[in-house]
């Protein structure tokens, strides 16, 4: 408050004594005097006109009773006694000449006795009225200043009064900024994404807040750009706040350059400020620039605009200001789990492309034994179809027998397509569908694949019988099987002849799941490498990728399944996976 109250000065008592009451007692004896003096004047002057006794008096009794009522009993009796002498001097007989006689004493007695009697009357009301008029003087005093009194307390009222509006309109306001910023941290944790926090920042400033119009600016390459807003119902071209060169717009840029919050009223008439009549029209007064700061440096503003002069003091302009600098946190935090998306996408797109890679370069090495699984089928069809035709031109044709031969080609043909049908389907990049599986199935399937490249290898197959089915995606636990029995086949390239052992067993264990399991008699692993043949892009061969048995681990996690290795080095290595069986 910067106010003084000032005390109001006592007003001055003006004294209500009249001039009877102020006159000193010799002007008062004058008085007297003169009067007795104009009533002999009077009384010698009309002595020719009415010359009875009775008339020599009255105008000396006048005398008296204003010689009393001016000056009270003194001049009264003084009055009296000059009375006396002047009737006896001037207009008893004989004339001019003092001299009392017996027979006037009763006369002047009584007159004495009358002017003394008028004297006292006088001086008692004489003391009466200024007793009155001494009580009146100390009771206006208390008037007056009991008045002043009262008016300073008024002062004082009116200055505590318009304080307290200011104190509570504070309040009303910080209490308001602190709702803006609770419902701010909310709106972080209820906002799906950045636009959607900008959207309902906006409204929360003008639902919870009570502002006129609120939005955010953001600077693409120097040029600012309203990316959310929010306004009360009826107000008119909000456009115009962030229009190039419109209103706000300059604040908003200036406080995205600095970096700090910056308010201000129209009353400063800052050139930064909106225009007056759009302003007035919208019942706008004070604007304020929050710049959105998080690690990364300044993100955007927020602009927020207010209908009170008094807006956007220190304090309401500081909560407001740790408002935005949670919403910056929360922007971050969207822009981050952004990046993060784009990059596992981008990762996982990496990892596929590069698992059809892996698959594509497992089946360039299948390549010759494909060829030759082709073969098969297609010399059969050509020599099954000679048959047929000898068949057919012998004398009479031999229908049974090209019939025979004919169904001979149909088998040879399918059987062609069937391979050709598999290398297709491990060669697509479909998604993974899960249907229950038979294992020893999918065993006969890669075995059927893999056979040409084995025929110096000796195959010893235990498969387990009656086992139940799988959930599996067939595609994906043939890669499986393709790439550790491929693996094998490698690795017992430099084998003895008689000792090139592979073995594959399939076996139920605990009720739960199926393990598959393929054997060779390669020269092994040493027990540090156990683990790291999982690893990703580890290989020891000229042409690896060191991909394929960390697809396989993986392929199989998702299945819900193991994939581990086993081995004495120098005796061979054997792998081992299990995959849960399909549920009931
Ligand atoms: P790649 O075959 O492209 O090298 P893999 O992930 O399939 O990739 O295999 C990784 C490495 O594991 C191989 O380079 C090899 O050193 C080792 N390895 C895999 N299978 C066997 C095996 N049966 N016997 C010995 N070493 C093996």
């Amino acid at each position: 408050m910067t106010d003084t109250i000032q005390a109001v000065p006592a007003r001055e008592v003006k004294l209500a004594r009249s001039w009877r009451h102020r006159c000193p007692g010799p002007v008062r004896l004058l008085i007297a005097i003169l009067l007795v003096g104009i009533a002999w004047g009077i009384t010698f002057g009309l002595r020719h006109l009415i010359d009875a006794p009775s008339f020599q008096t009255p105008f000396f009794v006048c005398a008296i009773v204003l010689s009393s009522w001016i000056g009270g009993a003194g001049p009264g009796i003084t009055a009296t006694l000059l009375s006396i002498f002047a009737i006896e001097y001037s207009f008893t007989e004989p004339r001019y000449t003092i001299g009392f006689t017996w027979s006037e004493v009763p006369k002047f007695t009584v007159f004495f006795l009358a002017g003394g009697f008028i004297s006292l009357l006088a001086r008692r009301q004489r003391r009466d009225e200024e007793a009155l008029l001494v009580a009146r003087e100390s009771l206006e005093e208390k008037v007056c200043e009991r008045t002043a009194e009262l008016e300073t307390a008024n002062v004082q009222l009116t200055a505590e009064i318009a304080e307290r509006k200011r104190a509570e309109s504070a309040l009303q306001r910080l209490n308001r900024a602190w709702r803006v910023r609770g419902m701010l941290n909310r709106s972080v944790a209820r906002s799906a994404d950045e636009q959607e926090l900008a959207s309902r920042a906006c409204q929360a400033l003008i639902r919870v807040g009570g502002y006129q119009l609120a939005w955010l600016a953001s600077a693409d390459n120097g040029v600012v750009r309203a990316e959310a807003h929010a306004s009360v119902s009826g107000f008119q071209d909000k456009q115009e706040a962030w229009a190039a060169g419109g209103t706000g717009h300059t604040l908003a840029a200036k406080s995205m350059l600095a970096g700090v919050a910056t308010a201000c009223t129209l009353r400063d008439r800052s050139p930064d400020l909106p225009k007056d009549a759009w302003a007035a029209r919208n019942g706008v007064k004070a604007v304020l620039a929050l710049p959105l700061i998080s690690e990364g440096g300044i993100m955007g503003v927020l602009m927020v605009y207010s209908e009170e002069w008094d807006a956007f003091d220190k304090k309401e302009a500081d909560l407001l200001q740790e408002a935005a600098n949670d919403m910056a946190q929360g922007i971050a935090l969207f822009r981050t789990r952004a990046a993060k998306a784009t990059a596992e996408t981008a990762l996982k797109r990496t990892q596929e492309e590069l698992e059809r890679v892996a698959r594509a370069t497992t089946m360039g090495e299948l390549t010759a034994s494909i060829a030759h699984e082709i073969n098969q089928p297609l010399a059969a069809v050509v020599t099954n179809a000679n048959a047929c035709l000898r068949w057919l031109d012998r004398e009479p044709p031999e229908l049974d027998e090209a019939r025979e031969t004919a169904r001979r080609i149909i088998r040879d043909g399918k059987r062609g397509s069937e391979v050709l049908a598999r290398i297709r389907a491990l060669l697509k990049n479909e998604a993974p569908k899960h249907e229950p599986l038979a294992v020893n199935e999918v065993v006969e399937e890669i075995l059927a694949l893999t056979r040409s490249s084995m025929t110096d290898i000796v195959l010893v197959k235990n498969l387990g019988e009656d086992l139940p089915l799988v959930d599996g995606d067939r595609v994906q636990l043939q890669q499986v099987l393709l790439n550790l029995v491929l693996n094998a086949v490698e690795a017992m390239k430099d084998t003895e002849e008689p000792q090139k052992l592979l073995r594959l067993e399939t076996r139920l264990t605990n009720d739960s799941e199926v393990e598959v399991t393929v054997a060779d008699t390669g020269p092994g692993l040493a027990p540090e490498m156990l683990d790291r043949v999982f690893t990703t892009f580890f290989t020891t061969k000229a042409n690896g990728l060191g991909m394929g048995l960390a697809i396989c681990r993986s392929i199989l996690e998702q299945h819900g399944g193991k994939l581990w290795a086993e081995s004495d080095p120098g005796a061979g290595a054997t792998f081992h996976f299990t995959i849960p069986l399909n549920p009931p």
